[in-house]
């Protein structure tokens, strides 16, 4: 046992006196006491709010707290507007991001500033920069779309205090407590209903329903990231960004690209292939392997010559070696010239085993490349007249695809897709003519490319 002395005043408890039998139960006791407090608590909570008083510390946004009654919503004149706004915005189907854009864009204030200025809630730091002032998040957007706060119905106890924990769980939805028609609406059921379906839709789009074939294969050409699936615009157009743009715009170009042109690109370039390989396997595997003997800087050729050299040198040093010891022996060379020419000659043969065992290894790839290549060309007669592409045969035929960023040409605005097969690396190489997107952007280095030339 600790040495620790405990002493409770109001029930006379000192542990360094004797005749502490009574603490232990007393203990007990308390527990018992406040575990019925907070349950008692908790009941009166319920009962309140299943009579519609509102009790929470700060009216939602929109509503004030009655001056003469604490538990009842009145309209706050000042930022109802705000709230009927969001509703009309998304009824008309814009999205919780864009009415933030637009409420950031228009200098609306947020509900935090309010609550700032108005004294309810302290946030020392974040309004000493004073565009914060506007900085709606869409979240806040989202959940104020959801509430039926604003249909003048209140819900109540979506959350509970944990005995003693002090931390706050939330309820499961069929024990929140909802009372009807406790206060002024802001929105009519209509509009509430509308701007929900819609917010709810575009959720379930994104999230939901479509699952982008590319999953886990595209790449941003620059910086090597992957890229991304986003809707844009009004007509929320699918298109791939690079994540690492996404996340910071100075790190790399956006590389956007629309779903559906990247779909046709990589489908055109595997029925291309396909095709090859299945009237001409010779020509789709000698292609192959000269992409890869490209992408190698041309290795294969050059690399044949140099190992016969270095054999033939090796040959002749050897040989000079044999020559070197003969003069020796017939006294034709000095001993001083001997030691000179030996340790020449021996650092040479050394260093030609070293290059001849180099360039064998070398060779060994440029041959496997060749067995890749007749795989991938089987590979692809598989595939001869396919359609449509899907996750699963997308997985098989292709190891990574890349998006370079579009540039301008003669034709106008252009990117490249990179398709690196499995087995045959990259082969396919695809352009795409961009629809005008946006104003592209100044090109600007990536970091990573710039790091890698260093
Ligand atoms: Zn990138």
């Amino acid at each position: 046992m600790k040495n620790v002395r405990y002493i409770a005043v109001n029930d006379c408890v000192d542990t360094a006196n004797k005749n502490n039998d009574i603490a232990a139960l007393k203990n007990v006791m308390n527990e018992f006491y406040s575990r019925d407090n907070s349950r008692k608590i908790r009941s009166s909570i319920r009962a309140r709010a299943k009579a519609g008083l509102y009790r929470c510390s700060y009216a939602p946004f929109g509503y004030r707290k009655s001056s003469d009654n604490h538990n009842k919503l009145i309209v706050d004149e000042e930022t109802a507007w705000i709230v009927k706004r969001i509703f009309e915005l998304a009824n008309a189907g814009m999205g919780a991001h864009k009415i933030a854009s637009v409420f950031r864009e228009e200098k609306v204030s947020c509900p935090s500033w309010w609550q700032h200025t108005r004294g309810e809630k302290n946030y020392p730091e974040r309004f000493k920069n004073p565009q914060n002032q506007y900085e709606w998040s869409h979240t806040i957007i989202r959940n104020m779309i959801g509430n039926p706060v604003y249909l003048g119905h209140s819900v109540m106890c979506k959350t509970e205090a944990i005995f003693k924990v002090g931390k706050y769980k939330k309820l499961p939805e069929e024990e929140w407590i909802r009372t009807d028609n406790t206060h002024e609406p802001l929105v009519t059921q209509e509009v509430f209903d509308g701007a929900n379906a819609k917010i709810l839709s575009r959720k379930r789009d994104t999230t939901n329903n479509f699952v982008s074939v590319f999953s886990g294969l595209v790449k941003c050409g620059t910086c090597g990231k992957a890229l991304a699936l986003r809707y844009w615009g009004r007509d929320r157009h699918r298109i791939y960004v690079c994540t690492a743009y996404a996340h910071n715009t100075k790190s790399c170009t956006d590389h956007r690209i629309y779903y559906d042109d990247l779909y046709e690109a990589v489908l055109a370039d595997i029925q291309y292939h396909a095709r090859l390989a299945f009237e001409n396997k010779e020509k789709a595997v000698a292609l192959a392997v000269k992409m890869n003997a490209r992408m190698d800087g041309n290795r294969g050729k050059s690399n044949e010559t140099k190992l016969k050299q270095a054999r033939k040198r090796y040959d002749e040093v050897t040989r000079l070696f044999d020559r070197l010891y003969e003069d020796s022996l017939s006294g034709r060379i000095s001993n001083e010239n001997f030691t000179r020419l030996i340790d020449k000659y021996q650092t040479e043969q050394e260093k030609l085993l070293e290059q001849i065992a180099t360039l064998e290894d070398v060779l060994q790839e440029v041959k496997d490349s060749q067995s890749n290549a007749v795989q991938w060309a089987e590979l692809m007669v598989g595939y001869v007249g396919i359609m449509e592409l899907t996750a699963e045969n997308l997985n098989l035929l292709v190891e990574r695809i890349e998006v370079s960023d579009r540039a301008e040409t003669e034709d106008g605005m252009q990117q490249t897709v990179k398709i690196c097969y499995r087995f045959g690396g990259y082969i396919g190489e695809q352009t795409v003519k961009t629809k005008m997107i946006r104003k592209p952007r100044k090109k600007r280095d990536c970091p990573r490319k710039t790091a890698m030339a260093k």
